[in-house]
């Protein structure tokens, strides 16, 4: 039962498939070819035996015709000849028997019974019988023979019956037996009294050779038969037949013996037979003429064409069902091998695949989908029902819903489709697609999308975080940035603080970037303990950091966060064993008071971070409308500076550098000027760092050098020059070639040239850097660290490079004499440069005691407005020239 059941449903499944397929049709047509071609030949041989019935009656009954019209009209002269004769006699006035014999046994009537017979074939010619039966007279011979008929029924039957004017019968003959057909008439007085018989006898053979002229052909017969069944010839001739009666009595035999003419079918009493039968009665003798024919013979052609037909038939659809056959077989052979590689490509699929039909029924079902749920191919196969599948998977383990609801849901909509991402009990996720199928039912695809949203969730997440602090980076902050912004409308303001992490370049270099990465890490730290679960702190790259302040708009709360964010940084942060200072500048801009869009409100975060950074660092600035104003002039500037040196706006000044000891100028350093032609005098403080941002230094910086060279090289005695060279000229790898071009086109001792460089070009590539320090000293240049003391960690770089000479910066100089100065940080400069032999100078002095404590201290040379400030060549010239001659 179930077998049936499961082999039906699988019947369906397959039909449904083959449904309108090309192949159905081709099916069909055969069958339907096959069935025509079986049709027609059946109505064709049916129809052409019906033609060969109908013609065998027609040729039958054409034979009877011909010979009824045949024996009537030879009887019929019989007939006459017989009236002639009673006629005679009658016109002779023979009233008695006795008259009658001897009238008729004359020669003369022998004489005219031989004329009138003379045509006659028949075995005994015309013979004349008296009322005795004895025979008086005959066509044949004269005198008679002693012939009598006194013992035939027929004459008897004349004899006895005054009714009785004709008799038609077969006896024996009388000579050898042969049956004789005896036609015989009466012969009557003028009162009806018998007076003889006249009578004819014809051989049976006489008739049926003639009957034979008919040619009716194989097993037809053809007969004469007394009305009362008396068969009088036959052929084919068979000697007992003849005089036999076979009457049978039966309706449809009567009808044959009584009507005029008559065809039908009988079997035939002779031989049982079932024949075709024509008969015909004569018109003037109670005789029938009868043809028949076997329907085996009639239908003889029939068969043989029937058999053609239908072997040609059966050719044909033999033919049809080879080629159906062929084609099946291909078509099937190829949609096996197109399933073979269906199946190869639905179990390669790396998505569990299922198809349902209109019915909800299931028709393909991948290996994927199976194993991707654990579940049962007894039970998942085509032909289960959906809910069947679902039900299934609930039993399992793999769906946790109320199958009857989901499967509801799924069927409302399957017409459409559907998308969505399930997760299972193991906590996988499954994307199942529905797709409508073209004739009803859908496609389901499952895919275990885990691993690819996982990854999608990590991509983006790499996308919007910083891999080191894991805080949100710049795109992601630009985002929720764009959501405050969109809020400004339903009034909630809100505030960027850009958070620059100062000398951070510093600890990277000279402790390691793992040092570095761990600081960055805890200023992140830090910096998200500073704020609440509405903001966002975010890290923009390096060590700049950004926090968007939600739902806040008052400078003085701001403040108070930025005191607390520098307070919090300020704590020495441990790195891997190491207390580092730190320290950050910040810049805060507040929306919408200082822009209600993205790129202002960054910018203006970010210029007042710079304000914060040039205004010393370590500290915190609100974005006013003058940096605005400021960045907009330092872009002017900018502009202006591109063209200063070629309109010739630069110049030298010179500032001495003094002889502590002596109290003689021994050097000077060439310090920049630029008059601009609308500003005046700008100082180098203002312009160098744009000249060094938009790499003018270069330029720059070389023409100072073949300047001031240039101009030292008229200089009296001995005096060097000092040349500041800017970090970024270190980045060029041919500085030293420059140097040495400008030593070698001034003519300069290289001795007496000093670079100035400060720590910065140390820190920005040592490697590369101490190359050309090297490269120049090398030369014999002299090189001096500038602004010493004002770096990060100064100290370290006097042990990488053996400088010529330390300037200590003027913050420590600038204090000195009043109480709690700076000298004991000079005196230890001075003491660790001597250590190393080195000199030291003291910028920007200022005041006598300055002077006096910096000699005291040892410090070698000293440079200030307490001498002189920078001043043009031509005036240190005449300062020069002065001292020489002093
Ligand atoms: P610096 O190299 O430390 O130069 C010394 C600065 O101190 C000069 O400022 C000088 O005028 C100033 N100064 C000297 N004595 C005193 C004093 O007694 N009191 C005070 N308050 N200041 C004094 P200036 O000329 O404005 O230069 C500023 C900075 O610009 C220089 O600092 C130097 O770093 C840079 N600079 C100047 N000329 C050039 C140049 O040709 N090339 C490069 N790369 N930098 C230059
Ligand atoms: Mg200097
Ligand atoms: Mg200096």
């Amino acid at each position: 039962m179930g077998t049936s059941i499961r082999w039906s449903a699988r019947m369906r499944v397959l039909l449904r498939r083959w449904r309108g397929a090309p192949l159905t049709w081709l099916i069909a047509g055969g069958f339907v070819l096959m069935a025509a071609t079986a049709i027609g030949t059946a109505l064709t041989v049916d129809r052409f035996r019906q033609n060969a019935i109908e013609s065998g009656r027609d040729s039958l009954e054409s034979a009877v015709r011909l010979l009824a019209r045949h024996f009537d009209r030879e009887f019929e002269n019989f007939a006459v000849l017989q009236k002639s004769i009673i006629a005679e006699l009658e016109s002779h006035g023979i009233e008695s028997a006795d008259a009658f014999r001897s009238e008729m046994g004359t020669l003369a009537v022998h004489e005219a019974l031989r004329a009138k017979a003379s045509g006659w074939t028949d075995v005994a010619g015309a013979n004349v019988f008296d009322a005795n039966g004895v025979l008086i007279n005959s066509s044949r011979r004269w005198p008679v023979a002693d012939i009598s008929v006194a013992d035939r029924g027929y004459f008897n039957r004349l004899k006895n019956d005054p009714a009785a004017q004709e008799e038609i019968e077969v006896v024996a003959g009388r000579i050898g037996n042969a049956p004789v057909i005896v036609f015989a008439r009466r012969v009557s007085g003028p009162r009806g009294e018998f007076f003889g018989i006249v009578s004819r006898a014809i051989a049976p053979d006489q008739l049926e050779s003639f009957f034979a002229s008919t040619g009716l052909g194989e097993d037809s017969s053809i007969a004469m038969h007394h009305q009362n069944g008396q068969l009088l010839a036959r052929i084919p001739h068979v000697d007992d037949m003849i005089g036999r009666n076979y009457r049978t009595g039966s309706p449809e035999q009567m009808a044959v013996f009584q009507r005029t003419f008559v065809t039908t079918r009988l079997a035939s009493p002779i031989d049982g037979k079932d024949r075709i039968v024509a008969a015909r009665l004569l018109a003037g003798e109670p005789l029938v003429v009868i043809a028949t024919k076997s329907l085996d013979a009639t239908l003889a052609t029939w068969r043989t064409q029937t058999k053609f037909f239908v072997t040609v038939a059966g050719l044909s659809v033999g033919l049809l069902v080879l080629t159906l056959f062929l084609i099946f077989r291909q078509v099937t052979h190829r949609l096996s091998l197109e399933k073979q590689r269906l199946d190869t490509a639905l179990n390669t699929m790396t998505q569990g695949l299922l198809m349902f039909d209109q019915d909800e029924r299931l028709i393909v079902c991948n290996r994927r989908y199976v194993e991707m749920y654990q579940l049962s191919t007894a039970v998942v196969k085509p032909g289960v029902h959906f809910r069947d599948v679902i039900q299934h998977r609930h039993d399992t383990g793999s769906f946790h819903g109320d199958v009857d609801t989901y499967c509801d849901g799924i069927l409302s909509i399957a017409g459409l489709t559907q998308s969505a991402i399930v997760e299972t009990a193991d906590g996988r996720l499954i994307e199942i697609k529905n797709q409508p199928g073209a004739a009803g039912g859908w496609l389901a695809t499952h895919d275990d999308v885990t691993e690819r949203i996982r990854a999608d969730d990590r991509i983006a997440h790499m996308a919007h975080y910083d891999a080191l602090t894991d805080l949100p980076n710049r795109v992601l902050m630009r985002g929720h940035l764009e959501r405050r912004i969109a809020e400004l409308s339903e009034g909630k303001p809100f505030a960027i603080l850009y958070i620059d992490v100062d000398e951070f370049k510093g600890v990277n270099d000279s402790l390691g970037h793992e040092v570095g990465d761990e600081l960055l890490r805890q200023v992140a730290n830090r910096l998200r303990a500073c704020v609440s679960g509405n903001d966002l702190v975010a890290r923009l790259g390096g060590d700049e950091f950004a926090i968007v302040k939600a739902g806040t708009r008052d400078p003085a709360e701001l403040t108070v966060l930025a005191e607390q964010i520098l307070t919090t940084l300020r704590t020495p942060v441990d790195c891997k064993g190491q207390e580092i200072p730190t320290d950050a500048s910040i810049g805060i801009a507040i929306a919408p008071d200082h822009g209600d869009n993205l790129d202002d409100l960054l910018k203006r975060a970010d210029l007042a971070m710079y304000a914060a950074k040039s205004e010393g660092r370590r500290t915190f600035r609100i974005f006013v409308p003058e940096y605005d104003a400021k960045a907009r002039q330092r872009r002017l500037l900018e502009f202006d500076l591109r063209q200063a040196l070629a309109r010739g706006e630069f110049e030298v000044h010179y500032q001495p550098l003094v002889d502590l000891a002596a109290n003689v100028v021994t050097g000077c350093e060439a310090l920049l000027r630029w008059h601009h032609p609308e500003r005046g005098m700008v100082s180098p403080a203002e312009f160098i760092p744009v000249a060094e941002d938009t790499g003018l230094i270069g330029d720059i910086g070389e023409w100072v050098l073949r300047q001031a060279c240039t101009e030292a090289a008229s200089w009296p005695g001995d005096i060097h020059i000092a040349v500041n060279v800017s970090p970024v000229q270190f980045r060029s790898r041919t500085l030293a070639l420059k140097v040495a071009a400008a030593l070698a086109e001034s003519g300069l001792a290289p001795g007496r040239l000093e670079l100035e460089i400060t720590e910065t070009v140390l820190i920005r590539d040592d490697a590369e850097a101490l190359t050309i320090l090297q490269q120049l000293r090398e030369l014999g240049v002299r090189i001096a660290l500038d602004d010493f003391g004002t770096g990060y960690s100064s100290l370290s770089y006097l042990h990488r490079f053996p400088f010529d000479k330390i300037k200590i910066d003027r913050s420590f100089i600038s204090d000195i004499g009043e109480p709690e100065d700076s000298s004991p940080i000079v005196q230890a400069v001075v003491h660790m440069a001597a250590a190393r032999q080195m000199a030291t100078t003291a910028e920007g002095v200022e005041t006598e005691t300055q002077r006096e404590v910096l000699r005291q201290l040892g410090c070698s040379q000293m440079q200030g407005w307490l001498f002189s400030p920078a001043v043009p060549a031509a005036k240190l010239k005449q300062l020069l020239s002065a001292q020489a001659a002093a």
